[in-house]
């Protein structure tokens, strides 16, 4: 009976791990969620400040490399299942320095299975209980103007973040194939939507629009991602756990190739529109002036693009945001984050 489970929920405190236990707890209101987060830089508890009083949410700081912490949590409760969110995410810092990312992503992944398979496999419960990997388009490497990648094109990670989410997908299946553990991989596009990190394109956008800053946008602006609503994302991983096949991969994508570019000037045309209290009084006509083409990333990946036919056909998870309205409730929910913190 999956309402009276107890779900671990890793890196719970950042921007896509939030968003979920978030959707989850209220979906399931008699499963249990518990949270694992390290509380990094990126880890912030006020993105939980709203689910915290619920009686289904528990939350525990800890880091998913430590063993003795895993291990007691797989000793106190009876975890049904786990959804790794937990990583080092931002593919700069992993330029600058990638340890934090082998540790975090690689040896956390590996922690964590290993007490997720001692448990289980005492329990007897290896092939039923599901361990849910969260993934990345990244791990697939860069595309040219056509086509997209499917579950089966070949990994080929080339920065240090994704090369260690990919590193931890291999760890992943081969604990599926080796001890027959129920595994489970989504890799999805960029998300974007409330809570994330201010460090990330499009918060960065924003935030700099706001301060009157000069926007940076990499290389020639043309580089491509695709935009997935962090809610639509929910949703699928919501559907992945509960109903993906063992050993299966779902990419999960939403359908909105844009160029950097063109989010950056999107943003700007909304700020006009929602926030033109700083461009009225400077000398600016359009927040687009601030747009700026600066030094591109090492490396810089110039296309991505994902096949997601395999989850909407098996699965019958499709997007329902829209880029332009999902792009607005994201934009005004920075704005109005943004406004609490100015002192006028
Ligand atoms: P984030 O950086 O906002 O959050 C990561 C969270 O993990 C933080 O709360 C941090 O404190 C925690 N954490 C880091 N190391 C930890 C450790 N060792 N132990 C416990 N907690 C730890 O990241 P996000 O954007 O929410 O991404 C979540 C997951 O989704 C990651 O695995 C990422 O690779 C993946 N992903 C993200 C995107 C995206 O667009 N953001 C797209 C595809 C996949």
């Amino acid at each position: 009976n999956n309402d009276q489970q107890t779900l671990l929920i890793t890196g719970g405190a950042g921007f896509i791990g939030s968003n979920f236990i978030d959707f989850f707890t209220e979906k399931y209101p008699k499963t249990q969620v518990l949270n694992i987060d390290k509380l990094t830089y990126a880890g912030n508890l006020d993105n939980l400040r709203e689910i915290e009083p619920r009686k289904n949410y528990h939350f525990i700081q800890g880091d998913i490399g430590d063993e003795d912490t895993v291990t007691s949590i797989f000793e106190e409760y009876d975890i049904s299942g786990v959804i790794n969110f937990a990583a080092e995410s931002h593919v700069d810092r992993s330029i600058e320095d990638s340890h934090a990312f082998v540790e975090s992503n690689v040896l956390g992944t590996l922690t964590l299975l290993n007490a997720a398979k001692k448990d289980w496999e005492e329990k007897g419960e290896l092939a039923t209980r599901r361990f849910h990997q969260i993934s990345t388009d990244e791990v697939y490497g860069s595309l040219g103007k056509e086509g997209s990648f499917s579950e089966s094109t070949p990994y080929n990670p080339r920065n240090p973040y994704s090369a260690s989410k990919a590193s931890a997908n291999f760890f992943v299946k081969s604990f599926g194939h080796t001890y027959g553990m129920n595994v489970v991989i989504s890799s999805s596009s960029n998300n974007y939507g409330p809570r994330q990190h201010k460090e990330k394109l499009i918060p960065t956008i924003i935030h700099h629009a706001l301060d009157g800053k000069q926007i940076p946008i990499y290389g020639d602006g043309e580089n491509i991602r695709d935009w997935l609503y962090v809610m639509d994302h929910c949703r699928a991983l919501d559907a992945v756990y509960h109903q993906g096949g063992p050993l299966e991969t779902y990419n999960i994508g939403g359908g909105n190739e844009r160029t950097n570019k063109e989010i950056a000037s999107q943003i700007c045309s909304i700020l006009d529109e929602f926030v033109p209290d700083y461009r009225q009084s400077s000398a600016i006509m359009s927040y687009k002036e601030l747009i700026t083409f600066t030094e591109d990333r090492k490396g810089h990946d110039r296309r991505y693009s994902v096949d997601d036919r395999k989850i909407r056909q098996e699965l019958g998870w499709e997007p329902v945001v829209d880029f332009a309205s999902g792009l607005w409730k994201t934009v005004e929910w920075y704005v109005n984050e943004w406004k609490k913190v100015q002192t006028f």
